[in-house]
């Protein structure tokens, strides 16, 4: 498995859906399917994507997030370390922002929580969320990264992604129910809220 990694293509941001006319270079990178069983859903979101606001990367060789032995445990951190760092060198100088894009599982859902350890943009992202009418309070948290989070990967990302002078990291953990209908929600509200961060970063 670790073979495998070290072999694996370097990041390619995907092609835009439809050629287009306009020079705009988005500001904001989402990442999608960090985790293996998370991608479903990140392709989901990345269709409905305004790709002048942000673009899409996918990450080529995916890690599974679940059911980890406590030997594994090692070996999923070092994994993690790697691609990170790996995408460390993707964003830097090229975007403002990234977007790391993770779900979860909640009955009640869809249900969001933002991760970022910048507290300007903090206060920024959750004055827009909770001014936003469209935007009941209990579906978005917004959680400090400096201190210990519920983001299952935190732990394991490096501290030169989720606090960097050159961009701001967001981690966006969405928490799915399992009716078709309230993944249609999610992925709705998903977009709503990469629309919010990508106007927090627009000229
Ligand atoms: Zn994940």
């Amino acid at each position: 498995m670790k073979t495998q990694f070290i072999a694996m293509p370097m990041f390619k941001a995907d092609e835009p859906g439809k050629a287009t006319e306009s020079v705009t270079v988005p500001h904001v990178l989402l990442v999608i399917g960090i985790h293996r069983e998370e991608l479903d859903f990140g392709k989901e979101v990345s269709a409905m994507i305004n790709a002048e606001d942000v673009a899409v990367l996918t990450v080529p060789e995916v890690i599974s997030g679940r059911r980890l032995r406590a030997d594994q445990l090692l070996q999923y951190e070092h994994l993690h370390q790697r691609l990170y760092t790996q995408l460390l060198s993707h964003v830097t100088e090229q975007y403002m922002a990234l977007i790391d894009l993770h779900t979860g599982e909640d009955q009640n859902g869809p249900k969001a929580d933002f991760f970022c350890a910048d507290q300007a943009l903090r206060e920024q992202l959750e004055k827009r969320i909770h001014g936003d009418a469209n935007l009941l309070d209990q579906r978005v948290r917004l959680i400090p990264l400096d201190t210990p989070g519920l983001l299952h990967v935190v732990t394991v990302i490096p501290e030169a992604i989720w606090n960097n002078s050159d961009f701001r990291y967001i981690g966006l953990e969405i928490y799915l129910p399992e009716t078709k209908a309230g993944r249609i929600a999610a992925c709705h509200l998903t977009n709503y809220l990469i629309d919010i961060i990508a106007d927090c970063f627009r000229d």
